[in-house]
């Protein structure tokens, strides 16, 4: 039988693509802020709700280069059980990552554990809103305003989700996102950083341009993270088709959760009232003695029969080489964490999912 995939990338109409191709190249302008990178930096911040986007060429970038705006040096707190990127961008600006353990039903940083957590070298906390849910922001916030630290949310799982109506995006110093093919929205590899003010937007617009403030000024040492009009283009169209593709994504969120509900060592995560959701990823926990049978079973029975799951998050990032030796890493601090990721299985989840594909993925689990 045919492989069922954990994701398929959202594709714009190839016709419409070609025909924004041809503009391009009749403009010749192919970065460098072009029409239609403006024209995407406005319709996302319109989507989005937000008052001020910069597009990137990744989603890794925007959180190297928050950490370079704000200066932010010493320690920071963040969580193990993310992409590894979240983690890598301290690295990549000298910083000491601190890791936290999570709160087990949301996946997030667990605000109880972050005071604990904090030295006189900490400047900022690196929360994740992971796949998609809200991190526990009033508490995080109030933690770091009495400490007078920043807060920079990678938010690359949290495109478009929204708390009664405002965006998640908008809490913290700064919110960053991931646009790679993997994610809800894709331009084929990209990202963005949303800030609260123009001026910083304008710092953010010099570090992602090698600091150029104009013709012949550097402001500072900055890097190379533009995205160019091609992907500006491609992520125009996928815009607009977006919404359906959330809304695709519930339909097989709710499928899955009605035929799982009723197993025995199966935990899922449920939609919170008031949140608008993305449905970005699907994980199931396993309680491998209620179930019958350990996550690594089923995921290697489940690959026999071509049906791709994912373990994300597993390893967690502080059991990487880079990590492990901090204090922080020792799974003894991070126990909910580190059994999160001995049990996870992200299921297959995307918008062209069809029914049928649903039911195979859904047969190799419900017994
Ligand atoms: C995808 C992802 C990133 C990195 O984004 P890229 O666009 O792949 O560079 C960072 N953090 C998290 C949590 C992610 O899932």
């Amino acid at each position: 039988m045919d492989k069922i995939t954990v994701t398929s990338p959202l594709l714009p109409d190839l016709g419409e693509f070609d025909e924004l191709l041809k503009d391009i190249w009749s403009k010749k302008w192919i970065t460098n802020n072009g029409t239609y990178h403006q024209q995407l930096e406005k319709a996302l911040c319109d989507y989005l709700k937000v008052p001020y986007l910069s597009l990137f060429t990744n989603g890794t970038l925007p959180l190297i280069t928050a950490l370079q705006a704000l200066r932010i040096t010493g320690e920071v707190i963040t969580t193990p059980y993310s992409f590894v990127a979240t983690t890598h961008s301290l690295w990549w600006n000298g910083i000491k990552p601190v890791f936290v353990d999570i709160n087990p039903v949301t996946c997030n940083m667990d605000p109880d554990k972050i005071e604990a957590a904090i030295t006189p070298k900490t400047t900022a906390i690196m929360p994740v809103h992971c796949y998609g849910m809200p991190c526990d922001v009033e508490r995080i916030e109030a933690i770091a305003d009495k400490y007078g630290l920043k807060v920079i949310y990678d938010a690359a799982h949290a495109f478009g989700v929204e708390i009664n109506g405002k965006s998640i995006l908008e809490n913290g110093d700064m919110s960053t996102l991931s646009f790679h093919a993997t994610k809800v929205y894709n331009t084929l590899e990209g990202g963005a950083l949303i800030v609260n003010d123009d001026k910083t937007k304008k710092r953010i617009d010099y570090l992602k341009n090698f600091g150029f403030a104009g013709e012949t000024e550097i402001v500072a040492p900055g890097i190379n993270a533009k995205m160019d009009e091609v992907r500006a283009a491609y992520g125009l169209l996928n815009l607009k088709q977006v919404d359906e593709a959330i809304a695709a994504r519930k339909v097989v969120a709710e499928c899955y959760r009605d035929s799982l509900k009723d197993v025995k060592g199966i935990r899922f995560m449920n939609d919170i009232s008031g949140v608008r959701h993305n449905y970005s990823y699907f994980p199931i926990f396993i309680n491998a003695e209620e179930y019958g049978m350990t996550r690594d079973e089923l995921y290697f029975k489940m690959k026999d029969a071509n049906v791709l799951g994912r373990r994300y998050f597993y390893p967690l990032i502080s059991t990487f080489s880079t990590y492990r030796s901090l204090e922080s890493a020792n799974p003894s601090n991070l126990p909910i964490a580190t059994r999160l990721a001995e049990e996870v299985i992200c299921l297959p989840m995307y918008s062209s999912l069809s029914m049928e594909q649903v039911n195979r993925v859904l047969f190799e689990i419900v017994k």
